[in-house]
């Protein structure tokens, strides 16, 4: 008999289930659920750790100053999500492997809350004892590849040997992804990408077109122009994913929790406390003694 244990999130999509070692979402959207049944934590929480990285890569928005979060703090946040229908947590910053006692704290949330690890990394500090000190603890990984070859190797200034090194550690511990920013640097290198990531065994390839910054452009209009195109015809075996970043009405996406809000899908805390709606928002509340309290005030603040 197969037995699963699920997740439960109740919203005005209907009851959501998941389970977090397949990684099996249900919808039963023909469930109407009370208004005050709505559970309160967003969806998915990203969780900066820290801001440091030893990578100085051009289109990076991590803050630049020093931060980094409390390790107590960050589980005593993750029970208070897990229990108010949040159904995952991602670190990233920075660079989370940056992170000290990073396995300890993945491997206390994944014992005290029922929500799935995932972090994502530039994977150039992982080494076969970090790989076994976190298995068992993380669920799903998001290795970041901007171009391959010599284009990698400009653009992160690492050898792209290490990191094809680094995809076959992270595919002996979990299931992962491949993330690349795309823009006039990574645009003509979508099809490598596509074959590295079936190559190295990654399931998804997450296209993440540039987000403009301070230091940066974003992609420009042509680049996601080529982006739209390329997207529209490839074949490929792995699943393509792309960020909320206004490209998802003129691409062919599966809207994956119909008419759910921002704020309900997804809420970034970065490495100063600060909860914002994403990583690159301007506005956010700081978190004192209760994250769900922080989720709400800036949900009436939005
Ligand atoms: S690896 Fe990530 S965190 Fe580090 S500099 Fe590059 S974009 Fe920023």
């Amino acid at each position: 008999m197969l037995s699963v244990t699920c997740k439960i999130r109740l919203s005005a999509s209907g009851v959501h289930l998941f389970d977090r070692v397949s990684g099996t979402n249900v919808l039963l959207d023909e469930v109407a659920v009370p208004v005050e049944q709505f559970s309160r934590a967003p969806r998915y929480l990203s969780v900066a750790l820290t801001n440091a990285c030893e990578l100085r890569c051009s289109y990076c928005y991590a803050p630049k100053y020093a931060a980094s979060l409390d390790r107590e703090r960050v589980l005593q946040w993750a029970v208070e999500l897990d229990a108010a229908g949040c159904l995952g947590l991602g670190f990233g910053g920075g660079e989370p492997t940056t992170y000290r006692q990073f396995p300890q704290l993945c491997a206390d949330i994944a014992q005290a809350t029922s929500l799935p690890v995932t972090f994502t990394t530039h994977g150039h500090r992982l080494t076969p004892a970090l790989i076994d000190s976190l298995r068992g603890s993380v669920h799903f990984v998001r290795l970041s590849v901007d171009g391959v070859g010599a284009t990698y190797e400009r653009l992160r200034g690492r050898p792209f040997t290490a990191l094809v090194q680094a995809a076959g550690l992270l595919h002996s511990l979990a299931p992962f992804g491949i993330n690349a920013v795309i823009n006039a640097d990574t645009v003509s290198e979508l099809d490598r990408l596509a074959e590295f990531a079936g190559a190295a065994g990654a399931s998804e390839l997450l296209l993440l077109p540039e987000q403009p910054t301070k230091t940066t452009p974003g992609i420009s209009d042509s680049d996601a122009e080529r982006l739209v195109q390329w997207v529209t015809t490839v074949t490929t075996e792995v699943r393509l994913a792309i960020s909320r970043s206004g490209f998802e009405a003129a691409l062919p996406t599966a809207e994956a929790i119909p008419e759910e809000s921002p704020l309900d899908a997804h809420m970034h805390v970065d490495a100063a406390g600060v909860l914002r709606p994403n990583a690159y928002a301007s506005m956010g509340v700081p978190v004192g003694q209760s994250i769900i309290e922080a989720v709400e005030a800036l949900r009436e603040a939005g």
